[in-house]
Order: structure tokens, then C-alpha cells, then sequence
């Protein structure tokens, strides 16, 4: 059996202010043929490895093409998207004849003109394969599903956690799913339904915990081979942005249609609701510290999430911060590449007038300035990300800024894990608040630490403001900009 695996993973955030061009791509990863590497310590790459390893289980040849990975920020050039589509088709030219073609990629990506460079890619790899390869598709909830997506593959599963934690074991259950297509043991047929709802549905929260638990149990019993509940990425104007669902059963399209009506209804009518985060303003949440329990409170500025496109600089929770004089508290990760180099120049243990953040965009709110003692320099800073991913930051610093911690970096990075600040020795079970720019992965790894977990509202170019999204091109008819949204198969009839 012949198997060949490629990783094209980025989110596109059509609002933002970011640019991805060639070198966003390589500040992360673009490896060909090398991303299954261990030592390569790049973003998916492990992931290769893992269908590498199960191929070599099985007795079957891997041909591993591409690893690229940029973090999420606005469209990527066509050029370069082009580039890396040319590269897996090449790569599929010289593995041919292939049994099995799978393929890691985000759901969300798009280009300066392809709104769905998954669905574009994915036609083009159907063209090289032919009719016979299965095509297996690990994609992030995040993802809009598309005509394109569905018409050009024959199995997809999509991660079921967010925090997504469960990368590794969706990448293994596409893996066997695919080999068992191609083997002639199932015939995968894939029905979709439309929630036409946005939103984010956290996998901590009860509701959404006993949906996940139920499709996770619908496929352990064999009702279905897969059953994803996606979430969309709302900030991008695309066609078809929104939640939808898809159940996969074994030959079977008309329960597969039965089955994707049944828990699409279920996830459009009884998890709306759950897809609203309550979040408190920065002054809300000083006046609430010395009303909170002890203990420390992490605080999500969901808004300036690296992880969804935004620029990670914005200054709107250490300017209240700084405002209200709140000492005992630490923020991170800042991306600011000029207030890093200061500080390189500078050295540990230097005091200086310093500019922090606020310099991407209006969505960055305005640079705070202070005093700033530097405390801590770590080059080339790669704590924990997610699931076992590295976390990149390049150069971090500790600076201690008008008496808050702060963390900035020279690498936009999202901020998963509590080592991007224990790393540089500080203490967060002394402080009472660490605040972390990031909406939902954090969770995973700052949960166990925190006494509380609160999520803030701030301006930026991640506002959870599903009412005034300005689409272009979708219907204004999902939900919660209209109460009874219309929802249905998909694609409708
Ligand atoms: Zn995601």
C-alpha cells in the first residue's frame, strides 16, 4: 500500500491587519519532506510522524511531502499559496500510484483570491489521484466546510476539542479510517447539515461536553464512522462561515442524511446559547480582584488571540491595568519585536522609559508607555503549545512594567501554556492575576493552576460581536443576528 501525507495548516482571519506572506510562513515551518523529523520541532510535524510510524505498522510505503505552518493573521499571498499547492502536486506526480492520500490542513485558509484554498487544493489533488485513491482530510473545527471540501475527498474528521487536544488521536483515526476505505472494508459517504449559527463552543463547558461525549459514543457504538461538529471561524468573510456537521457512515447516504439532520438540529437548537462566552471589561474585572476568591484568576483577552489572526500587540488590558494601578498581576504574550530588540540592547537587570504594544493597528489600541526593569532574556523561547505542538515565542523577555509582569516576544505566537512565563522564573501562585492572549487553548494548560478562569472583553480584531460582523459575502441570517435562523442540509437542495 502507498500512502502520502502532507500538513498546509493556517487560519485566515480576512479582518486582519497581518499580511501572510512568504517569511510569516517560514518564522514557523515550511519543511518538505523533513516534518516528521522529531528533531525538526516544527508546528504538525508530528502528526506526519504519527501516520509515518502507522504506515511503516502497516507494512506500507509513506511518501511525506510538505509541512507548512504560518500562525493564523489575515489572507496569504496567492503566490505563496500557490507555491505550496504546486509543491504537494509535484510530490503526488512522483508518488503516484497512491492508495491513500492524506492530508493535514486547517478548513480555514485563505488566499488573496481563493476563499477556501482547502477546497481548491483538495480539486487538484482529486485530479492527480483519480477516483480510486482515498483521500482522508484531518481538518480543525475551525474550518467552513464547502461544496469544494466535501466533493474532493472521501473522508474527513475534523478535531473534536477546543481546546484542541485531541489532534494526535483524530490524525490516527483518519489514518485507520483511510486504510480500511482502501482496503475495501468500508465505503465511506459523507451528509452535511448547516447550523447557520456562530459562536465558540469551549469542550469544557457541560453542554458542549455531553454532545462531544454522545458523537464520541455514536462512533464508538457504529451508528456512524465519523460524526464532526464544526465550528466555523467567524472572523472571516468567506461564503460559507458559520457551524455545521457532518456524520460519515458505511455506505449508507440516506442514513448518513438521517443521521446529520438529527444531530445537526440537536447542536443549531441546543447549544446556541452555549456558544456565548460571558466576559467582563478590563475594569470590571479590576473592580471584581478584590471581590474574587483567593487564589489566581486567569484572565482570556480573547480579542488579541494570535491564534485566530489577531496581532497579539494590543494594549487595551495592561493600559487598565497600569491605569488602576493593579501590581500583582502578569501579561503575556505581547509581540513586540522593537520594545524586544530595546531590551536585548539593554541586558538583564537594565531600567528604562519603554513603549509596549499598541503599534499594529487600531485594533491595538494605543502603546502604553513606562518604566520598565528588564528581568529575563530567553532566545529562541519554545515552550509547550497545544497537544504536544511546540509553541514558539523567538525571543522573550520578562520585563517588570510599571509593576506588572509582562512577557513580550519577537515571534506572534498565541499563548498556550504557563511556561511562556515560569520559564523566565516567574512565580504565577504568587500572583493574582495573569492575563493571557489567547481565547480558549490556554484552557488546557493554565485550568489546573487557576483558581478561576474569566474571559475579557476588549476591543480588537477578535471581538466576540457575532451580531455586527460586517460579511460581505453570506446571508445576515444566522444566529444570533436573527432569532430563528434557517437551517437545513448542506449544501441546501
Ligand atoms: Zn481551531
Amino acid at each position: 500500500m502507498r500512502i502520502f501525507g502532507a500538513a498546509l495548516v493556517t487560519e485566515t482571519n480576512t479582518f486582519a491587519p497581518l499580511p501572510c506572506g512568504r517569511s510569516a510562513w517560514e518564522d514557523y515551518v515550511i519543511a518538505r519532506g523533513t516534518g516528521s523529523d522529531p528533531d525538526s520541532g516544527t508546528l504538525f510535524g508530528p502528526l506526519l510522524a504519527l501516520w509515518k510510524g502507522m504506515a511503516e505498522q502497516a507494512g506500507a510505503e509513506f511518501h511525506e511531502s510538505l509541512c507548512a505552518f504560518c500562525a493564523p493573521g489575515g489572507r496569504t499571498l496567492d503566490v505563496v499559496y500557490e507555491e505550496f499547492k504546486a509543491m504537494i502536486i509535484e510530490d503526488l506526480k512522483a508518488a503516484m500510484p497512491l492508495d491513500i492520500a492524506l492530508l493535514c490542513l486547517h478548513g480555514a485558509m485563505a488566499s488573496d483570491s481563493v476563499d477556501d484554498c482547502e477546497g481548491d487544493l483538495l480539486a487538484a489533488v482529486r485530479e492527480i489521484v483519480g477516483p480510486d485513491c482515498i483521500i482522508g482530510v484531518e481538518l480543525d473545527l475551525h474550518l467552513h466546510l464547502t461544496e469544494e471540501i466535501l466533493d474532493h475527498s472521501d473522508l474527513l474528521v475534523a478535531y473534536k476539542e477546543y481546546p484542541h487536544t485531541d489532534t494526535g488521536a483524530r490524525a490516527a483515526e483518519l489514518f485507520q479510517l483511510a486504510v480500511r476505505a482502501a482496503m475495501g472494508e468500508i465505503k465511506p459517504v459523507t451528509r452535511a447539515y448547516d447550523c447557520n449559527m456562530m459562536g465558540q463552543w469551549r469542550t469544557g463547558q457541560e453542554d458542549v461536553r455531553a454532545f462531544v461525549d454522545d458523537m464520541m459514543a455514536a462512533e464508538q457504538d457504529g451508528t456512524a464512522l465519523n460524526i464532526s461538529f464544526v465550528h466555523g471561524f467567524p472572523w472571516a468573510d468567506v461564503p460559507t462561515v458559520g457551524a455545521k456537521l457532518w456524520v460519515t457512515t458505511d455506505g449508507d447516504a440516506e442514513a448518513a442524511e438521517r443521521l446529520a439532520e438529527e444531530w445537526g438540529r440537536r447542536a443549531a437548537l441546543g447549544l446556541r446559547e452555549a456558544g456565548c462566552i460571558p466576559q467582563l471589561t478590563v475594569d470590571e474585572l479590576v473592580d471584581y480582584l478584590p471581590k474574587a476568591p483567593e487564589g489566581l484568576i486567569v484572565g482570556a483577552d480573547m480579542a488579541d488571540n494570535a491564534g485566530g489572526g489577531a496581532p497579539s500587540d494590543s494594549s487595551f488590558v495592561l493600559e487598565g491595568l497600569v491605569r488602576r494601578g493593579v501590581k500583582d498581576a502578569a501579561v503575556g504574550v505581547v509581540w513586540d519585536m522593537t520594545a524586544v530588540d530595546i531590551c536585548r540592547n539593554a541586558g538583564v537587570g537594565a531600567e528604562l522609559d519603554l513603549r509596549v504594544g499598541g503599534k499594529c493597528s487600531t485594533a491595538s489600541g494605543d502603546p502604553v508607555d513606562g518604566r520598565a526593569i528588564i528581568r529575563s532574556i530567553i532566545e529562541d523561547h519554545c515552550p509547550p503549545g497545544l497537544g504536544g505542538i511546540p509553541g514558539p515565542f523567538g525571543t522573550s523577555v520578562w520585563i517588570e512594567f510599571e509593576g506588572v509582569d509582562v512577557i513580550i516576544s519577537s515571534l506572534r505566537n498565541q499563548t498556550f501554556h504557563p511556561a511562556a512565563f515560569t520559564d523566565h522564573g516567574i512565580d504565577l501562585s504568587t500572583k493574582r492575576l495573569c492575563v493571557v492572549k489567547s481565547i480558549e487553548h490556554f484552557h488546557a494548560e493554565f485550568k489546573p493552576i487557576a483558581d478561576e478562569v474569566v474571559y475579557i472583553n476588549t476591543p480588537g480584531a477578535l471581538r466576540a460581536d457575532f451580531m455586527s460582523m460586517p460579511y460581505t459575502k453570506r446571508k445576515l441570517d444566522y444566529w444570533p443576528k436573527v432569532e430563528e435562523p434557517p437551517i437545513g442540509p448542506f449544501p441546501a437542495n
